[in-house]
């Protein structure tokens, strides 16, 4: 999952200055899951904009905003796309680029792109991978530093956390923490005494 997160609409509305027929895209999957881009909040936003003297030609919400077919499906949904000046695109900076590629007008994201994360019940956990082309995660009891470390530590803690909370966030739990009683959990601790090489960038 795709963690995204809404941009002040004032930062919105000024990244439309001087648009006034706006179409509106969200997203069924990931936006809508995390409730920034789905049914509700497309609503909100159209009103929104309306309120803000903006005139809103129409909106959809495909399935998911990163895998739109093509734009002649789009018009096929909602024909009035084309009345558009631009198109707002309430989902992540994929979902934000597809349109893009497709639209021929001007798309803008009502979105800032956080991290690639996940989701179990209600619990939204962000900052799980950065992709790094090079998994390894099974080393770290499945907490991949890379992505959740601020530091990026391969190689222990920096020592700096409080009461399990990491020194460069509070609000986080230190990376290193989770890696200990996950591996603690599963008898592996074993794997602390390992020495990870830095990380290559090139991949
Ligand atoms: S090692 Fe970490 S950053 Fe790399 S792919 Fe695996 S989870 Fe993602
Ligand atoms: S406190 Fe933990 S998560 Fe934060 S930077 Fe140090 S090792 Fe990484």
């Amino acid at each position: 999952m795709i963690i995204s997160s809404s941009k002040p609409f004032d930062e919105v509305l000024a990244s439309l200055e001087g648009i006034d027929n706006i179409f509106v895209v969200g997203c069924n999957v990931c936006a809508a899951r995390l409730h920034v881009g789905g049914e509700p909040e497309v609503l909100a936003m159209c009103e929104k904009l309306k309120e803000a003297g903006k005139h809103v030609v129409g909106w959809v919400l495909p399935t998911a905003a990163c895998s739109i077919q093509s734009y002649a499906m789009l018009v096929e949904k909602k024909p009035d796309i084309r009345e558009a000046d631009a198109i707002l695109v309430m989902a992540c900076g994929s979902g934000t680029s597809v349109v893009s590629r497709l639209a021929g007008v001007p798309v803008y994201p009502s979105n800032n792109t956080d991290s690639l994360g996940g989701r179990s019940g209600e619990q939204v956990l962000p900052q799980l991978c950065e992709m790094c082309g090079a998994c390894n995660v099974q080393e770290f009891g499945g907490v991949c530093p890379k992505a959740s470390c601020p530091k990026g530590l391969l190689n222990g803690p920096c020592g700096g956390s409080m009461s399990g909370k990491c020194e460069v966030d509070s609000e986080k739990d230190c990376a290193w923490e989770l890696i200990y009683k996950q591996l603690e959990k599963t008898d592996r601790l074993e794997l602390l005494e390992k020495v990870f090489e830095p990380r290559k960038y090139s991949r």
